[in-house]
């Protein structure tokens, strides 16, 4: 515990003029929850639990999935844990989740859509959060990835809030969810902006071709002006906005997310450090300037060239 507290001295993240912007880690399996747990940050920005379901013929049962939460928010106690559920599809297909006869995978039954088509698989693993959130001491939040339409934040927020977990917030990663990012914001209690997918469908460009790396740049200005609309629309409704996709992990670019108005970066603990001077070295009108500048760049590398020559 004593070790806890002190790698937690820095405190929470913030700028020059002690504008707060939450860090927090991502954590991807509980293989790296020693380190995710030891890092300094206020807790898990997104809990990635496609790594229980990966790789198995059939969905892992409650007792399974409970025990593996309980392990992760007791670690966390007395801070934040988000919670994303299910992903699959796309790049994560899943014999008992996913069709496998889908000619475009990443637009198809993916993220909270597979809900629909087996709305049991998301009661199990409610129900085992909820569970596994009772008693732990961690403040659990819970999202749910790929949502496109206000309908869907609703519905979800409503299951989630029937299994007694108070916080349900909403993944932007569909343009579509970005442009309307209010009416998603009104309908749940927060939004988290995974700039992965975001990019990838922004610019039609498949996440996982390396030789489309300069369209899924996060630095791209359009990409960033889909972050500054879902930042400004959380904000008109009081709600949370963070970004928790590669994005959050640039040093450089949290500046610009910070004077996007983006209220939480969530990122591999590794990178945290950096990120946090970065965001103390700028007040929070350096940080709206620099997004100023990166928002009337034409592309991704002029953006970036942009903000480092008005940083000298
Ligand atoms: C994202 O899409 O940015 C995100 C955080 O989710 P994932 O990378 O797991 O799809
Ligand atoms: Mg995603």
């Amino acid at each position: 515990r004593r070790r806890e507290r002190a790698a937690r001295a820095a405190g929470p993240g913030r700028t020059a003029d002690g504008h707060p912007v939450k860090l927090l880690v991502n954590l991807g399996g509980l293989g790296e929850l020693p380190d995710a747990a030891a890092a300094d940050s206020e807790g898990v920005g997104l809990f990635r639990t496609e790594f229980l379901f990966l790789d198995r013929t059939e969905a892992p049962g409650r007792e399974e999935q409970t025990a593996a939460y309980r392990e992760v928010f007791t670690a966390f106690a007395g801070r934040r844990v988000v919670v994303r559920t299910l992903d699959a599809g796309a790049d994560k297909p899943l014999p008992f989740a996913t069709a496998a006869d889908e000619q475009n995978p990443a637009l198809g039954v993916r993220g909270l859509r597979t809900a629909a088509r087996d709305p049991h698989l998301l009661e199990t693993q409610l129900a085992a959060v909820a569970e596994a959130a009772d008693g732990s001491g961690a403040e659990v939040w819970v999202m749910a990835p790929m949502v496109s339409l206000p309908r869907e934040a609703a519905e979800f927020a409503g299951r989630v809030r029937a299994h007694g977990l108070p916080v349900a917030g909403s993944m932007v990663e569909v343009p579509a969810a970005a442009l309307r990012a209010g009416a998603l914001a009104r309908a749940c209690d927060f939004l988290s902006v995974g700039t992965n997918d975001l990019a990838q469908y922004a610019f039609a460009a498949d996440r996982t071709l390396g030789s489309l790396a300069e369209l899924l740049d996060p630095w791209q200005p359009a990409l960033l002006e889909l972050v500054g609309t879902a930042a400004r629309e959380g904000a008109r409704h009081g709600r949370p906005v963070g970004v928790c996709g590669e994005a959050a992990a640039d040093p450089l670019l949290a500046p610009v997310l910070a004077g996007l108005g983006v209220t939480s970066l969530s990122a591999a603990p590794g990178r945290l450090g950096e990120v946090r001077a970065s965001l103390a070295a700028r007040t929070l009108d350096d940080c709206r300037r620099l997004a100023g500048l990166a928002l009337g760049a034409p592309d991704a590398a002029s953006a970036r060239a942009a903000v480092l020559e008005a940083l000298g």
